[in-house]
């Protein structure tokens, strides 16, 4: 099988970007239907039609209903028709994104996504995630191209409520352990092929680039302040993460986290905070040795990222209560199966319990 490496067609980051998206939007469309919440509008609307004053381009704003479903997306493809927009643009966070992906692929139009926060890798990924009307999960599309550009205002982000940058860096911390399990198992990825160096290696940067940039972000983000580190932080939660994912492949730590939401008790906690749980679970799947996994536990709890049953919200710690999630885990098509060692719900559900005492045990010794 070929290995395949995808990635959006330009990454820029900087502080006060946000007021070049009018000129990097002429450079790919006359007309762009903006989608945004009814909050992002007031936050950045006046910003965002300021960028386009002086170039050739115009902005419509449509406000997003929440969630991304059929139904919505249906409804903004017939108002891009209505309105004869020749470009999408997606402002604000993951569902957006999902959403003015979606839209752009039905209509066979360009897209900008422009995110407000950096809490998961969605940004950069030909991937929307369809949900029901209700919230469910409905389906993965696979998109044939990645967004032509992901346009990052660190400015905006430094002053993002410092729990989804936190979140962001456990969903980009899973990132090259998955890649691993997928390189050693010789699984296929999301981009449709095997892994290649190129993606390993851009999810071994991501890893070193949280473990040594990771604390000093989050306390720099917690006094509202943008540095170096948070700089760092946020493309490796965006760009490095984004494609090491998509072309280093997801295994463990992803289907743990999906196993996770059949709990009711975790629905409030974000995705990325899940998938920490995940990659502690994965680590204790591959019986890493006890300094990887000692290193990797306080860099989590230093971050403040859960490592424990208690921090996710599960209290009934029964085996009846968890073993559904473990079930769900290893549902069929999982991306589970790509870990180099055997996998059932058994074998999930024990790494579950060992993840949490060793979570526990170096918790209390910090
Ligand atoms: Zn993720």
């Amino acid at each position: 099988m070929a290995t395949v490496f995808i990635s959006p067609s330009r990454y820029i980051q900087g502080a006060g970007e946000l007021k070049n998206l009018g000129k990097y939007a002429a450079n790919f469309g006359k007309k762009a239907l903006c989608l945004i919440s009814p909050g992002g509008y007031k936050r950045q609307g006046d910003e965002i039609e300021r960028s386009f004053v002086g170039t050739d381009a115009e902005v419509v704003f449509d406000y997003f209903n929440g969630e991304c479903s059929m139904t919505e997306i249906h409804r903004l493809s017939a108002k891009v028709k209505d309105v004869s927009c020749d470009l999408v643009i997606g402002v604000g966070g993951g569902k957006i994104f999902d959403t003015a992906k979606a839209v752009a692929h039905d209509m066979k139009l360009p897209v900008i996504i422009c995110p407000t926060i950096a809490s998961t890798d969605a940004p950069c990924s030909a991937l929307s995630v369809i949900y029901t009307d209700e919230g469910v999960f409905q389906e993965y599309l696979f998109l044939p191209s990645n967004p032509q550009l992901v346009l990052m205002d660190t400015d905006v982000i430094a002053k993002s409520p410092v729990r989804l940058t936190v979140a962001g860096m456990g969903d980009a911390m899973a990132t090259y352990f998955e890649a691993r399990a997928c390189y050693q198992s010789g699984a296929t990825t999301c981009a449709g092929g095997k892994v290649g160096v190129a993606a390993l290696g851009i999810a071994k940067l991501c890893y070193d680039t949280l473990i040594s940039e990771g604390v000093k972000a989050k306390m720099a983000v917690e006094a509202g302040a943008r540095t170096a580190a948070v700089e760092k932080v946020i493309e490796a939660n965006t760009l490095l993460s984004g494609i090491g994912f998509e072309s280093g492949g997801l295994a463990g730590a992803h289907a743990i986290h999906n196993g996770l939401t059949v709990l009711e008790e975790c629905h409030h906690m974000q995705h990325g905070e899940k998938v920490n749980f995940g990659t502690l679970t994965q680590l204790v799947l591959e019986n890493v040795p006890e300094e990887e996994l000692q290193e990797l536990l306080e860099w989590m709890v230093a971050v403040g990222l859960p490592v424990t049953f208690e921090e996710l919200g599960i209290t009934d710690t029964s085996r009846d209560h968890l073993m559904p999630a473990a079930v769900a885990a290893c549902a069929k098509n999982e991306t589970i199966y790509n870990m180099p060692c055997e996998i059932t719900p058994e074998i999930v559900y024990n790494a579950m319990l060992a993840a949490d005492a060793y979570g526990k045990s170096v918790r209390e010794a910090l």
